[in-house]
């Protein structure tokens, strides 16, 4: 039986990219395979899944972990009683945990929703295992002011989602360097310049400051220079104050 940590389950609006306000059901698997500064992703707790009691409804009940696939499909079913655009696989990094995922992901689409993974970018290996069952990606670019140099894994990445419903999103803050980004928006154009990337503007947290009005605008600027569409778009989910 396969079986995975996962942090929570719950039905409410896609609050970030491309989708955004969409209708989705969230399951967040536990762990990730990088450390970002401005994560808002709260690993420490993975004895308990919170899985909502009822779509949309806020309150929860605690599951021990880990969960097994078809624990989390008889939820994705009863919650798929209100009408829902897709299920998305998020974290962490779903990718950890790929078997489990594609478990519940080809169960799942039997109900008519569609398969939605959002992904750090930096698991091709495992993403062509379940490549599949996914029918849209969101892949997040980190850029080398994170710490580490993710370029290489990420092309293989792009090139291995580039069949799916993709778009990318880099997250902006004060302290981007234009070059790191410019760098970002060449390798995504390299890969296929009709990919949408979505700017995400940093939503401040842990020290990390936002950036200007006039910096994300200047950054559009260059970035629709190589590829056919660049949009804005920051995090909602956090401002209309739902999980
Ligand atoms: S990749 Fe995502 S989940 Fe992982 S540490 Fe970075 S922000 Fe958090």
């Amino acid at each position: 039986m396969i079986s995975a940590n996962v942090l929570e389950i719950f039905s409410s609006v896609q609050g970030e990219g491309k989708f955004l306000g969409c209708r989705q059901i969230f399951v967040r698997t536990a762990g990730c395979n990088l450390g970002c500064a401005y994560c808002d992703t709260d690993f420490a707790r993975a004895d308990f899944c919170r899985v909502e009691s009822a779509a949309g409804s806020a309150t929860f009940r605690a599951v021990k972990n880990p969960l097994t696939a078809a624990q989390v499909v008889e939820v994705v079913k009863n919650f798929c009683a209100v009408p829902t655009h897709s299920v998305s696989f998020t974290g962490g990094e779903p990718l950890m945990n790929w078997q489990f995922v594609r478990a519940v992901a080809e169960a799942v689409k039997s109900f008519g929703v569609k398969i939605f993974l959002e992904t750090n970018g930096t698991l091709p290996d495992e993403f062509r295992k379940i490549s599949a069952a996914v029918d849209i990606v969101s892949m997040d670019i980190k850029l080398p002011s994170i710490g580490r140099n993710l370029f290489d894994v990420h092309e293989k990445f792009l090139r291995a989602a580039a069949d799916k419903d993709l778009y990318v999103k880099i997250v902006v803050a004060d302290n981007t360097e234009p070059e790191e980004f410019l760098s970002a928006v060449n390798l995504i154009a390299a890969v296929d310049p009709k990919i949408l990337l979505v700017i995400q503007p940093v939503t401040p947290a842990n020290g990390i400051c936002a950036a200007s009005a006039e910096k994300i605008f200047a950054l559009q600027a260059e970035a629709l220079r190589r590829l056919a569409d660049v949009r804005v778009i920051p995090q909602a989910h956090k401002i209309i104050g739902v999980l």
